[in-house]
């Protein structure tokens, strides 16, 4: 865009401002459109048993299904959407569509072993959350044990009574627990200690860089991540690796000792009717040989 000066010389376009604040309208405009519409979806992505490939259980997604853009991932979404207010009412149909798709997906399957992970925005964290995850889990008969509540570590920063009360209330009720994105932001192992945390789920960032032959980090990030699962077992927790993309990967987190993944090498975030479909064509979809 041309800098266009005013009659003193003093006007300057700053391209960048001006294109940030177009593209943040477009999507603040986008998420109340999705709302009144119904365009918010829950894409479900695939997490496996290591040693088997076996499916144990689906990670919620968010996606916004515009008519004309096509299907959006959260991206800024999410962000922007906590900027401006938007996340409980974006939050609470995420909860809805997953909860819905999660009965549609295990009715078809006939499987009610697998669990339901669910992202949280610190945001979502009010005292009434708990209670109101509660009536809607039992409104929908799913058992507080198949479903999984995934923070991050910006969550659990200032150790916020508040937070602590709604997280004892959540492993009260019998949820679990996931750290997510474990590794980045402000990790800290002690986390793991002072809060109900049942799962871990390593970054994709690890998992990338244990094989990235681009950058020396290969041998400490291999160290890094059979470190990070050896103490988190002895924490009692499982161990979740993301972003597997590679039989590589796969087979060295398996070395490791890590329990379950996710990632394009199994599966891409998909809708329930794509599961659904091919899960009637193959019982078992995406199941490979124990190696
Ligand atoms: P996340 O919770 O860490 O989710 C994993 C992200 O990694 C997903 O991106 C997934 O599509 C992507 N992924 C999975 N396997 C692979 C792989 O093999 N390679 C690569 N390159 N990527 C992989 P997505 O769906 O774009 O979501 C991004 C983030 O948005 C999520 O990261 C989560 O932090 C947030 N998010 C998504 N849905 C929700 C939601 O309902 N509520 C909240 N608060 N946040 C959400
Ligand atoms: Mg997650
Ligand atoms: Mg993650
Ligand atoms: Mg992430």
């Amino acid at each position: 865009r041309k800098k266009r000066d005013g009659k003193n010389g003093a006007q300057v376009y700053h391209p960048s401002f001006e294109d940030g604040t177009r593209e943040r309208a477009a999507i603040e405009h986008d998420i109340e459109l999705g709302l009144s519409n119904d365009w918010f979806d829950a894409y479900f992505q695939p997490i496996i048993q290591m040693k088997t490939g076996r499916i144990v259980g689906y990670e919620a997604l968010l996606r916004l299904l515009h008519p004309e853009r096509g299907v959006i991932p959260p991206g800024r979404l999410i962000s922007i959407a906590e900027e401006t207010g938007a996340i409980d009412r974006v939050g609470t149909r995420m909860l809805e569509k997953a909860l819905e798709n999660f009965v549609r997906l295990s009715e078809a399957s006939g499987n009610s072993d697998t669990y339901l992970a669910i992202n949280l925005s610190p945001l979502q964290f009010e005292p009434a959350l708990p209670m109101k995850l509660t009536a809607m889990t039992n409104r929908y008969g799913i058992a507080p044990g198949r479903i999984v509540i995934e923070i991050t570590e910006a969550t659990l920063l200032h150790d916020n009574p508040q937070i602590r009360t709604i997280l004892d209330s959540f492993n009260r009720h019998g949820y679990r627990i996931a750290l997510d994105d474990f590794g980045t932001g402000y990790s800290s192992l002690s986390y793991l200690n002072r809060f109900p945390v049942d799962i871990v789920k390593i970054d994709q960032s690890f998992v990338r860089a244990m094989c990235d032959d681009e950058t020396e980090l290969n041998e400490k990030s291999r160290m890094l991540v059979e470190g990070i699962t050896a103490i988190s077992h002895k924490m009692a927790c499982t161990v979740v690796a993301e972003g597997i993309e590679t039989e590589e990967q796969w087979a060295l987190l398996k070395s490791f000792g890590v329990d379950n993944g996710q990632g394009y090498l199994f599966a891409r975030p998909q809708s329930v009717a794509t599961l659904i479909a091919e899960q009637r064509a193959k019982p078992e979809p995406r199941q490979r040989s124990v190696a």
